[in-house]
């Protein structure tokens, strides 16, 4: 939950975060047993990336009650309650005692420098915009993997036809494969486990359909299972030490009883889509042996340009997404994940699993051309690491208008720029669908929300 509101934060935040604790006078106006977990989320923070040192110190610590309000409004009408007077002296000094901790805070906070909250939201947006373009980028990478093969057997069946006129006619045309994606109504949790998807062959191109909507459940499990069954209970009458009754939470899901790491959540779903773009009027003008040669040679060309275009496609797609995860790392507070790795890597296992089942060896093709892909992908990374190390850490700074000017590249690319587009106005469509559902939901007043329904003011 920290961890989540940090991630909304960029690096430069960190000296302005300060810890403010409810409720403290329980605890002696201490953080209490919140301290120490506090405490070692921080501390690895600070020793594994991104670095981040968040101070924790009296400084960055401050504690309240605002049991002291709640009295009052409790006194008053309507509510018209009576408290003793022993009560109320605690009250009192509860009070003052909150009042101080108010303004040592505000002491502090001025000295801070401020932190620029406009520069936050285009950055968040920046990384907003990039996460949501790794799985559209991933499919599109091997889409053009896909498209590159089709051109290629083209190619080789253009070729076999020799000097038969009728038969190249036929033959004459630029295959092309499109993605035809549906948005879904929200997000959707699904299962990447070969058992739980199918996998679908259109004229050697391939795509996985997910069979299940999981659902996730949270099993506690205890460290110590002599305490679970009972064993240890004299231990724990005398007093057992903290470690045994140490419980870890495992999340699994419901519907299929896969782990967390075969499933993720997907906003549209995809079909392909096989054309054949024909030029009728080069078509037309074969008559003659020389003619179908030369239509033949223009047509070989014509293919070979559009492999060579993919191929340069491909490389931006990779150059970008590969600068864009070091603008990630770069600017946030918390860890995170190469979503866009991930998906390529799910894309070469979905290929490996059912790779078998195919008829022919356009799978392992794929797979090839996507291995590649990811070498070339982490092979720009380092590059970018190694760019880093050879001059001034604060000086190689990837610019929030290298990433714009990078994101429109990507979006007038010939080939592949108007599905990165559609694909990623999905995304955000269905993305702020999913925000609209979980917002009606946690919004909701509880039953249990009793100072509100006492007070019967909202
Ligand atoms: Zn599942
Ligand atoms: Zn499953």
């Amino acid at each position: 939950c920290l961890l989540q509101l940090f991630s909304h934060l960029n690096k430069s935040a960190a000296d302005n975060i300060l810890f403010l604790f409810t409720n403290a006078r329980s605890t002696h106006y201490a953080p209490g047993d919140s301290g120490p977990v506090l405490e070692s989320i921080l501390k690895d923070l600070r020793e594994r990336p991104p670095n981040v040192d968040i101070k924790y110190s009296t400084n960055t610590i401050y504690c309240f009650d605002n049991e002291s309000f709640r009295y009052l409004v409790a006194t008053v009408p309507p509510n018209n309650m009576k408290f003793s007077e022993d009560n109320k002296i605690d009250y009192n000094a509860s009070w003052d005692r909150s009042v101080k901790e108010c303004k040592r805070m505000f002491d502090y906070i001025r000295t801070l420098r401020p932190y620029n909250i406009r520069d936050t939201l285009s950055l968040n947006s920046a990384k907003q915009v990039i996460l949501l373009l790794s799985q559209p980028l991933a499919d599109i990478a091997k889409n053009i993997a896909d498209n590159q093969i089709q051109c290629e057997a083209r190619k080789r069946r253009i070729l076999e036809c020799e000097s038969d006129i009728n038969k190249l006619q036929v033959e004459l045309y630029v295959p092309q494969v499109d993605i035809i994606s549906t948005p879904l109504p929200h997000p959707k949790l699904v299962c990447t486990d070969t058992s739980c998807c199918t996998r679908r062959h259109v004229q050697g191109t391939s795509v996985t359909q997910y069979d299940n909507e999981c659902q996730y459940t949270t099993l506690m499990e205890y460290e110590n299972e002599q305490f679970n069954v009972g064993i240890g209970y004299g231990k724990f009458l005398f007093g057992a030490s903290q470690s045994q009754t140490k419980s870890s939470q495992k999340v699994m899901c419901l519907t299929c009883g896969h782990g967390t790491q075969s499933h993720r959540y997907i906003r549209y779903e995809n079909k392909v889509q096989h054309r054949q773009v024909r030029d009728e009027t080069k078509q037309q003008r074969i008559t003659s042996v020389s003619e179908a040669a030369e239509a033949q040679r223009s047509q070989l060309e014509e293919l070979e340009v559009k492999i060579g275009e993919l191929t340069r496609e491909s490389n931006i797609i990779v150059k970008c997404m590969a600068r864009f995860a070091y603008f990630l790392a770069q600017n946030s507070l918390t860890r995170m994940d190469d979503h866009f790795e991930r998906h390529i890597q799910q894309l070469i296992d979905d290929e490996v699993n059912t790779g078998a089942i195919s008829d022919d060896d356009s799978s392992k093709v794929i797979v090839g051309k996507l291995k590649q892909l990811l070498d070339s992908y982490n092979c720009e990374k380092q590059l970018i690491i190694n760019a880093l190390k050879s001059m001034n850490a604060n000086e190689f700074n990837i610019s929030l208008d290298e990433i714009q000017g990078m994101i429109s590249e990507l979006c007038g690319l010939k080939w592949t720029g108007s599905t990165i587009v559609r694909l990623m106005e999905m995304q955000r469509c269905v993305q702020v669908r999913g925000h609209t559902r979980v917002n009606v939901v946690s919004h909701s007043v509880p039953d249990k929300a009793a100072v509100f329904s006492k007070l019967n003011v909202y």
